[in-house]
Order: structure tokens, then sequence, then C-alpha cells
């Protein structure tokens, strides 16, 4: 089980971030590096390393983490005009931390989805 990275530790409350919510599946909070004015990680309490890890004992916490980055979308004021959710898998995925997590980014225009 892969469950010392960085974001297990912001789960388990034993290093500082800015948790905006936080439930028996999932927990999310703000990036510390902003890439936009909203930049919220959404991540599984349970460590799963990467999307490509998911099973079918997974789809419970994959719904909840989409659920709640639509309802933090509206708490943050950015569902009206629109906003970006992304998963980065692995090393061409440019995943970083290999606890799954999904981007939620919004409050400006997010210009095309990748760069040519
Ligand atoms: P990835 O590239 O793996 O999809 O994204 C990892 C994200 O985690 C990056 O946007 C990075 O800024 C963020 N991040 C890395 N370490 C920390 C941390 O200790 N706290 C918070 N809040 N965000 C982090």
């Amino acid at each position: 089980m892969a469950e010392d990275t960085i974001f297990s530790k912001v789960v388990r409350g034993e290093i500082p971030a800015d948790v905006v919510h936080q439930d028996d599946l999932v927990t999310a909070f703000r990036d510390i590096q902003p890439l936009a004015p909203t930049h919220i990680l959404i991540v599984p309490n349970r460590a799963i390393p990467t999307l490509a890890d998911v099973s079918e004992d997974d789809e419970a916490v994959l719904g909840r983490m989409l659920r709640v980055a639509a309802d933090l979308a509206a708490d943050e004021g950015v569902a009206g005009n629109g906003y970006r959710v992304m998963i980065n898998c692995r090393n061409h995925g440019g995943q970083e931390v290999y606890h799954l997590h999904l981007h939620l980014l919004g409050g400006r225009p997010l210009g095309p989805m990748l760069m040519r």
C-alpha cells in the first residue's frame, strides 16, 4: 500500500494544508502553487497511486471525487463561467505526486486544453 505520500499526510492532518472539504472518502485542499484563482486538489483518503491503478472497488470514491469537484466549483463561484477538472497519470501525463488527485481549476479563462 502506498500510504505515505505527501497527500496522505495532508489527509491525516500531519502537515498543514488549506483543506476545503473532507468526508469519509475524499479530502480537498488548495494547491500549494496555484495555476488559477481556484486550484483545488481532490484526493481519495485511501491512497491509490494513479488513475491506472483503480479497480471496480474504487468506483464510489471516483464518483465522489467528481461530485465534490462540482460542489466546490459552485462554492467557489466558478461554476457559472465554467472550469476544468484534470487528472495527470504517470510519466507522460505529467504526474508528480503518486497519490491519485483531481485538479479543479477555474476563475479565469484557462486557454486551450494542451500546448501544441
Ligand atoms: P501533478 O503534477 O502530480 O498532477 O500535481 C501535483 C500538484 O500537487 C501540483 O500542482 C503541486 O503544486 C501540488 N503539491 C505538491 N506538493 C504539495 C503540498 O505539499 N501541498 C499542496 N497543497 N499541494 C502540493
